[in-house]
């Protein structure tokens, strides 16, 4: 048997065994001894999504070594506090989809607000709201209203009644997705709906990698018609990557039309007295919510840094 050079899309990793598609076949594939440039200092070198070049084994044609990691567009990450490091999630996605329910796991909007920060604006972002079918109580309706008002998309759904998939179905047709949020927001439900037996196929091998674990604790890639989802392990709480605190009020898309007309550069939004963020607050052009958001993250960026990032971490 020849050894043949392939390209496949990473569909998950467990225990550093990565199950690559190429041409609709499955390959088990491990990294020998190689560190890709673009995972420095990463937690996990490559996940769901990840584009890559392999080498099938001569002894076995459903196995191989993967040699090379193609440039990512963009990745969805995390700072694993146990692990103290940004873990990767999601890779060269198209839309992240923060799932959240009106109740049962109860709305968390701040938790949605820490899930869609991010520098990147190569992907969209969406709030879902599965379980529609349940009472949407006003409070929540006026975050969601708040999310719309200032530009974050908002759908509606449910895995019971089946309101809003075809919206969903439509949303997602041709692009690579990530579903995103605590674990009961029910995003087996609508995978399921989604692709129907497929993903029963999926989940049988990576059960069989899992060695018998049936909680996910990986990202995992279902192809789904010319587009994909990335299912990733339900989050109970995230933190962002360490970056300047300056850094931080520029993540907000909301606090963008205030931040240059605050009284000094390098304003922290925290503590001055001659703050345009603060003022908006105040106003109604910033939510209350979102900037507690903002003072939370801060302090975790600054007062309890260590805390979060260690004293190691720069
Ligand atoms: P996951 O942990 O995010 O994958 O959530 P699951 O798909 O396992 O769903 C968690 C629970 O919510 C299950 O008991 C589902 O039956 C239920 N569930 C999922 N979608 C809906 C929905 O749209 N409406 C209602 N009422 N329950 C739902
Ligand atoms: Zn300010």
């Amino acid at each position: 048997m020849n050894n043949l050079k392939l390209t496949g899309k990473i569909l998950f990793g467990i225990n550093n065994i990565y199950t690559v598609e190429s041409d609709n076949r499955l390959y088990e594939c491990r990294i020998k001894g190689k560190v890709f440039k673009q995972s420095k200092g990463l937690y996990n070198p490559l996940t769901a999504g990840d584009i890559v070049d392999f080498e099938t084994d001569s002894h076995s044609e459903d196995q191989g070594v993967i040699i090379f990691l193609h440039e990512r567009k963009n990745a969805f990450t995390r700072w694993n506090r146990k692990k103290m490091a940004v873990q990767l999630i999601a890779s060269n996605i198209d839309i992240l989809f923060c799932l959240t329910t009106p109740d049962d796991p109860p709305f968390r909007p701040r938790f949605l607000d820490r899930l869609m920060l991010t520098e990147d604006k190569s992907y969209q972002t969406i709030v879902l709201m599965n379980k529609s079918d349940l009472h949407v109580n006003r409070q929540t309706q006026e975050r969601l209203d708040d999310y719309e008002r200032i530009g974050i998309r908002v759908l509606k759904c449910s895995a019971k009644t089946l309101e809003g998939i075809e919206q969903l179905k439509i949303t997602i047709d041709g692009k690579q997705c990530a579903f995103a949020g605590h674990s009961g927001v029910g995003k087996s439900s609508i995978i399921n709906i989604l692709t129907g037996r497929k993903t029963q196929k999926t989940s049988e091998i990576s059960y069989k990698y899992n060695r018998g674990r049936h909680t996910t604790n990986y990202s995992i890639l279902i192809p789904l018609g010319t587009g994909s989802i990335i299912d990733t392990p339900g989050i109970r709480d995230i933190f962002i990557k360490k970056v300047e605190p300056v850094k931080l009020a520029r993540m907000f898309v909301d606090f963008l039309p205030y931040i240059e007309k605050c009284g000094f550069s390098g304003c922290s939004h925290a503590a001055e007295t001659d703050c345009a963020v603060k003022k908006a607050v105040i106003n109604g052009g910033i939510h209350p919510d979102r900037y507690e958001t903002y003072l939370k993250l801060y302090s975790e960026l600054t007062e309890i840094s260590e805390e979060i990032y260690g004293p190691a971490y720069s």
